[in-house]
């Protein structure tokens, strides 16, 4: 495109949204923005290539070209295929104002290293994830004011938890005078794992005996055996989840006073319980209460993932329009729903 053609699609209101990751959030998250008007998608990158189309990108016809031929890289005419195809997508598509980075925490060290890929192109624009341990939150919050000098608005934590449970506790501490505690309890169902591998495995990594390394390492029949064993279901205690870390620097409590615990059942898309989180503390009246907020048991993950992580890119772009960068979280800020 022109210079001319970029400074206009940068001034439409239209929020124009890329996908890093094209797996099962991936595909949701295209679905979720199909019927949106204030956003058009119009880049995504996957593990073997990306396409990039500034007049917007088909959802059924990537999802199909992704299940059919493994690669977004064989969309015709606007695929690439690349061995670097986050790099070489952000090379090319010159106007996109946000990227959803909705890819694999594995290695743990895999986020911060996309974020750093960013600032050293030179673009500018929002970045949202959805990332879980506090340790990766952390390796970002060492990059806070590299994104700054480079004019990137980054929000991180932006998925279910953390992100919209983390926020939830962030409102419900407000009643209170102090916070003795912050309990989230998720439940999670998908028909198959297969169709979230990259998830499964970041949860099998705080199974007892498990660490994000050797999660990693696992194939997929290994999964598969390990998930025979279980019936299907992990069951994951006092997680290692950047709530913590959240609430902390919002101000809200300590993070050892957030723990974080849920259920996945990889075989039955009905949730095996219902999330919530609890939010329990003294009023200045000396009175000890609890706050629950309860996501209604319909609303897939891909739902409490997708919707609160565009929220937060919608926020993002009102920030980064104001001159605002950095790093935030998504318990620092308020989404804003996309129509
Ligand atoms: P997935 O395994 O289904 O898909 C991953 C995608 O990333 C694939 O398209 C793959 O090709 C692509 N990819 C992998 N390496 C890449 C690379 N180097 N360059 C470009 N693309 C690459 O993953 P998923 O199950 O959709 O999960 C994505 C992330 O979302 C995970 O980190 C998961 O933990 C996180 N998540 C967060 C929450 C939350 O509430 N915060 C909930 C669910 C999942």
């Amino acid at each position: 495109m022109s210079a001319e053609q970029v400074t206009a699609f940068r001034n439409s209101p239209t929020i124009r949204v890329g996908l890093l990751g094209f797996g099962g959030l991936g595909q949701a998250a295209a679905r979720v923005l199909a019927p949106k008007r204030e956003t058009l998608w119009v880049a995504a990158a996957d593990q073997k290539g990306y396409a990039y189309d500034p007049r917007g990108l088909n959802p059924d016809t990537c999802i199909q070209t992704y299940h059919s031929q493994g690669s977004l890289g064989y969309l015709e005419p606007t695929g690439n295929l690349s061995h670097n195809s986050i790099a070489d997508l952000i090379a090319r598509a010159d106007a996109v104002d946000g990227y959803f980075l909705a890819l694999p925490n594995l290695p743990n060290t895999f986020m911060a290293s996309v974020a750093q890929q960013f600032i050293q192109s030179g673009w500018r624009g929002v970045l949202v994830d959805a990332l879980k341990r506090t340790s990766a939150v952390e390796q970002l919050l060492d990059l806070k004011e590299q994104l700054q000098a480079a004019g990137i608005t980054y929000l991180t934590g932006c998925g279910a938890t953390p992100g919209l449970l983390t926020a939830a506790a962030n409102l419900a501490a407000q009643s209170y005078a102090e916070i003795h505690s912050v309990k989230i309890t998720f439940g999670v169902g998908i028909a198959n794992w297969e169709a979230y591998r990259a998830t499964i495995r970041e949860d099998i990594a705080h199974l007892p005996g498990y660490n994000v390394e050797r999660a990693s390492a696992m194939t997929d029949k290994e999964v598969g055996e390990l998930l025979d064993k279980t019936n299907g279901i992990l069951s994951l205690e006092n997680m290692e989840h950047a709530d913590d870390i959240m609430l902390e620097l919002a101000g809200i409590c300590d993070r050892h006073q957030v723990t974080v615990g849920g259920v996945v059942d990889t075989r039955n898309p009905k949730k095996p319980l219902s999330t919530n989180v609890q939010v329990t503390g003294r009023t200045f009246e000396g009175k000890i209460s609890t706050h629950t907020f309860t996501l209604g048991d319909e609303t897939s993950m891909a739902a409490n993932v997708c919707g609160p992580a565009f929220g937060y890119l919608k926020a993002g772009i009102s920030l980064h329009r104001k001159g605002i960068y950095g790093l935030l979280t998504a318990a620092e800020v308020m989404p804003q729903f996309v129509k």
